[in-house]
Parts: C-alpha cells; structure tokens; sequence
C-alpha cells in the first residue's frame, strides 16, 4: 500500500522554487551592488601623496584624467581614493614616477574595479539558481513521466488501513446507520450480490448540516467494514495548477482500484461538484475535476467492490450530473439530533472524562436542542476545561450547564438554538399542518414531525409519507394542499394570536400553487383554459414567465390572493373547532420534539374517536 501521508507540504513545491528564484535574483540584482560596490572619494593632490608616501597605497592607478589609489584598508573601508591628474605631461610627473617605484607600487595597470563578490553575487548566483530550478522542474517532470504531469507526485492520496472508528462512535444516527449497514455487507461480501447480478450503489451521499458526524459516519463505515479508506477533501481538488484536480481524481480512483475492497471518501464534495449552470463565473479547474469525478465513477467496476462515499452540507447546490443514478444515487440523511440521541451523543463523548455522578445528560440534552454532535462533544470538552480551572478533578453539572451557554450561546449559533418560547411556536406551528391535513384527508398526515431547527433556517417540519404518485391531481385535491400549507400560520394565530416569519416557505409555495391553479392548469372559472405562464426551461429548475398581458397579469394576482384567503380561512375554522386535540398534540411534540407517524395517529385516535385515518403508505 503506498502511504504517502508526508508529503502534505509537497505539492506546490515548484512555487516555493520560483519564489526563491525570484527573490534571489531581485537581491542581487537591485540591492547588493549597491552595497558592495566601492565607494570612491575625492582626495587633494597632497593627500594622496602623503597616503603613498605613508605607506597606507595598496596598487595605484595613472589615467589620463586622474590617479587612484586602492587602499591598503580596502576591504574594511571599500573606498577608492582619487585625485585628477594634475600633469598635462607624462613626464612631468617623473617625481611621482619614483616615489611610487621607490615604494615599490605598481601603477601600470588598472585597478580592477569591482569586487570579486560582488561578480559571483551578479552573475554567479543567479545563474546557478536558474539551473537548479530547471533541474528541479525536470526531475519532477521526469519522476512519473509524462510532460507537466504536477498533479502526479503531488497526490496526498492516503489510506489509513483502520479508521480507528466504529459505529458505537457514533451515537443518535440509526437511521443513518441503517442504510450503511448494506454498504459494509457489500464490502465484505461483494460475491453474495454479484451472484445474483444486484448491482449495488456506487456512491452514497451523506447529507446533514454541519458537525452531526459525517466524516466521522464515513469512517465508522470503513472501520466496521475493516477496508482501507482513501479520503480527500473537495477543496483539496482545486488548487494552483489547472489539471490538478483531475489528474488527482485519477490517481484516487487508481489507488482506490488497486486496493479493493475500500472505501473512497470524498469530504465537502460542494467544492468541485457545484452545479455547472447558473453559475456566473466559471470555473475551468473545477469543472475539468468535477468531469474527471464523474466519468470515473462510471468508468469503474463498482463489483470489485469500492464505494464511494461523499459528504456535504449543501446537496442542493450539486451538479445535478452527479445525483444521477450510478453514482450518488444514494442519499443518506445526517440530521441534527433529537433529544435521545444527544443523549447518546453525551455519552459518547464523556466516556474519557471524569464525572461526578450528578451530571444529568437529560437536562443539558433538553437545554440543546439544535445542537450537532460536534457542538455537544465540544460543550463536555469545555466543561472540563472549566473544572481544571476551578481546581476540580470531577466534572459537575454546574460545569456542564455553563459550558452549554458558552458553547451555543456564546457563538453565532445563538440563531440555530430556539429559545423555549420560540419552540412552543414551532411546536404549534407543525401539528397546524399535520392536524389540517389528517382532518381534510382523513389520512395519516405525515411520516415524522420535527420541531428540532436546522440549519437551512427551517425551524421544524413535518416529513411527508410519500403518497402513491400520483399523474393527475384534481383541483379539490389542489386546494387543500393549499389550505394544509396555511394550516400552519393559522395554528399560530390561533393560539398566540400573533403570527411569526416561520411562515414564509409555506406562503411560496401556497403561492405557487394557487398561481398554477389559474395559470397553468387552467382550473379557474375567471381565467378558464388558457395558458398564461410557460416555462422557459425543460430540464434545468422551473423558472417561468408570465405569458400575458399586464392587465390581465394583475387580475391573476388579485385571483392568486383570493384563492390563498379562502384556504387561511378554511384552515382557521378546521382548527378552531378542534382546537383541544390541537393543545394536546403541540404539547406532546413540544415535549419530545420528533413525533413518528404512529405516535402521531395512536395521538388523533384517543383524541378524536369519531374520525378514523387511513393508512397512507407508499403505494397504498
Ligand atoms: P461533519 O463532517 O458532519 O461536519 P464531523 O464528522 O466532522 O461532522 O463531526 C465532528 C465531531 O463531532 C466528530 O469528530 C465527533 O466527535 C462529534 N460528533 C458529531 N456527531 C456525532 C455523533 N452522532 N456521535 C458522536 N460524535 C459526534
Ligand atoms: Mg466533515
Ligand atoms: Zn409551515
């Protein structure tokens, strides 16, 4: 296995050459002749010949504008010594001719001007300093072969053989879990399913805001799976040298072939796999890497037995290229935790510290919702820092809380963490749409109910179950769809009667619909069977124009309002009039934060006896 762990540094190593080359040769050639170079100053006639006749004469130079003499001293001093040549005549000067001789001064030749260093400094140095770059640069060149190939030995492609970690590191994410359960069968046993032709996935992406143990999930993987695990980063990808990055996918992926069964991890993928279109500036490098992904995800053997794990917090900006079946077509969700996995969590991580036993993980699990994994593992972290400093050897709950205000409260993630009061308006707020809807469709409402506030500014939400898919929606069922994303915002009101921003997604899409309803699918008495919006494009989002002229476009507007008040409307009266089983499920959910489809139907059961829900299971 080639472990190239040391030569992180390694890879912009020809800039680190240039540099120097550069500064070398502005050093020698702008600032140390100036310093080297002799100075020279003027003497008097007598002067200089008291300086010969004192002995203090090294050589002496006779030119027909002036004498100079090098000092005995010069490489102290650095100093010439000139007077002008007073003689018209050459031998007028015969006096000075035998005093010279007498002392025995040669004056026939010139001095030498400059000095020796400062000519090895000039010219020397640059020179040397040029070739070795050249024979830096070929060698490299050389190393791999191929002409210009820098990404090559430049990869900081790894393996670590064992991650160290497993999935008891990794508490609170079994759904997750679940799903990475199959990968690692598939990594220790690759002929169970290639005997039956399944193939399995190439790549699994592991989805989640930040901190909830992605890149810790990715190496639990790879340590229960007891395979290597390559991993680099996206940003890593894209560096200086345009090629770079794809030829350090090739050698990933190469390493990766050789070495299967293994896992190839690539962490923050949102660096290279940004969506291509709709973005202003381009990016060659990127694109060039993100191309390279993408055809050696196809290119290889998915039956040898790599897989590929991604993480990123942003899916949504991904190149739509890459979430296409045959590569990460796997989706895996890594969510912030509920209260009992930050329970877990907790206890995870205080495994190596010391605690006295009135630490109560409930509490502080209570007091952090929204809070990652990283955010709990760092809150234990300062709780005993903050131990040490008051002198203690145990950590105390007192420690704990005040870590949690540091922690959460005293960074920018105050905005991620609810305040209580804020969370009884979620609260209210999601069993508005889940009550809504079980009461209009007579329907299990949703598949799960989280008031637990993500990242993406979503303060909670209510997970649909997925319906049988339907091709033709009717304009009944249209509207309701409508009334149950207002039923959220009536909820509020009717319990606080105030209303908040946590409203604004459902208003878009409400929106939307009621603007579809007139616009598009010609549902409306006033508007009748006309097209008034088209898309502009088939394949890339679904922006559109409006297709018709001003007037009429405010009419639609007006239509669009009227529609959305009679739903609000509707959705008020509905929870209005079961407003008690509306109290008690928002005072369940406000207490566990996550609701499950069944609690929340065996919830409706015992509160409204007399309305019996359906089922509403995936193709049912
Ligand atoms: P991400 O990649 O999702 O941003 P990391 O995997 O880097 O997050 O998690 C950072 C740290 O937080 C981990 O090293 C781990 O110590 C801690 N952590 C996060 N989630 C969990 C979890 N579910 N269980 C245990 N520790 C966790
Ligand atoms: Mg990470
Ligand atoms: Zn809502």
């Amino acid at each position: 296995m080639s472990t190239e762990k040391n030569n992180k540094k390694k890879s912009p190593i020809f800039i680190y050459y240039a540099i120097l080359l550069i500064t070398v040769l502005v050093i020698s050639y702008m600032f140390v002749p100036k310093m080297l170079e002799p100075k020279t100053k003027e003497i008097s006639f007598s002067e200089f010949v008291t300086m010969i006749k004192e002995d203090k004469a090294e050589e002496v130079e006779i030119n027909p504008s002036e004498y100079k003499i090098k000092p005995k001293d010069f490489k102290e001093s650095n100093t010439y010594y000139v007077t002008g040549n007073i003689y018209n005549d050459f031998h007028e000067s015969s006096a000075l001719l035998s005093l010279l001789d007498e002392k025995g001064l040669k004056y026939d030749s010139p001095i030498i001007e400059s000095s020796y260093w400062l000519e090895i400094i000039v010219y020397v140095v640059p020179a040397l300093a040029t070739i070795v770059f050249f024979f830096l640069m070929y060698r490299a060149m050389n190393k791999k072969g191929g002409v210009m190939s820098f990404g090559k030995n430049t990869s900081k492609i790894y393996a670590e053989t064992s991650t160290g970690k497993t999935f008891a590191d990794v508490a609170g994410q079994e759904e997750a879990k679940q799903n990475l359960v199959e990968i690692i069968d598939f990594l220790n046993n690759p002929g169970k399913y290639t005997a039956i032709g399944a193939k399995l996935p190439k790549g699994a992406l592991l989805v989640g805001p930040p901190g909830t143990g992605k890149t810790l999930m990715a190496k639990a993987v790879a340590g229960e799976a007891k395979v290597p695990f390559f991993s680099l980063s996206g940003s890593e990808f894209v560096e200086m040298f345009v090629g770079m990055g794809a030829s350090r996918v090739r050698d990933l992926f190469k390493q990766a072939t050789q070495n299967a069964p293994c896992i190839v991890f690539i962490d923050e993928i949102d660096a290279i796999g940004k969506s291509r279109d709709n973005s202003f500036s381009t990016n060659d490098e990127r694109e060039q890497t993100l191309n390279q992904l993408l055809s050696e995800m196809d290119g290889f053997d998915s039956s040898k037995g790599v897989v590929i794990l991604a993480a990123t917090n942003r899916p949504e900006i991904l190149d739509k290229a890459l979430l296409r079946p045959g590569r990460f077509d796997r989706r895996i969700i890594v969510d912030l935790p509920d209260q009992q996995g930050r329970i877990d969590i907790l206890n995870v991580h205080a495994k190596n510290v010391l605690m006295e036993p009135d630490v109560n993980f409930e509490v502080i699990a209570r007091a952090t919702p929204g809070a990652s994994g990283a955010d709990l593992e760092n809150i234990i972290n300062e709780a005993a820092l903050r131990a040490v400093r008051a002198g203690k050897t145990r950590v105390s709950q007192k420690e704990m809380e005040e870590a949690i205000e540091v922690v959460i409260a005293g960074e920018e993630k105050k905005n991620r963490v609810m305040s209580d009061e804020e969370k009884r308006i979620v609260a209210y707020h999601e069993t508005g749409h889940a009550l809504v809807t079980s009461l209009l469709t007579h329907t299990e409402p949703v598949h799960k109910i989280t008031i637990i506030p993500r990242t993406s500014g979503t303060l909670g939400y209510v997970m649909h179950v997925a319906k049988k898919e339907k091709v033709l929606m009717t304009k009944k069922e249209l509207l309701e769809e409508i009334i149950i994303l207002t039923g959220g915002r009536a909820s509020e009101e009717i319990e606080f009667d105030s209303i908040t921003t946590g409203a604004a997604n459902d208003i878009e899409r409400a929106t939307e619909m009621a603007r579809n309803i007139i616009t598009t699918y010609g549902m409306s008495d006033n508007f009748g069977f006309v097209n008034w919006q088209k898309k502009n494009n088939l394949y890339l989002g679904d922006s559109k124009t409006m297709n018709c002229s001003e007037a009429t476009h405010s009419k639609i507007d007006e239509e669009i309002q009227t529609i959305v008040a009679d739903c609000y409307k509707k959705a008020v009266k509905i929870l209005s009039e079961h407003k008690a089983t509306l109290d008690a499920i928002a005072s369940v959910l406000y207490e566990k934060e996550n609701l499950t489809g069944d609690e929340f139907m065996k919830l409706f059961a015992e509160l409204e006896p007399d309305i019996v829900l359906t089922r509403n299971e995936d193709g049912v």
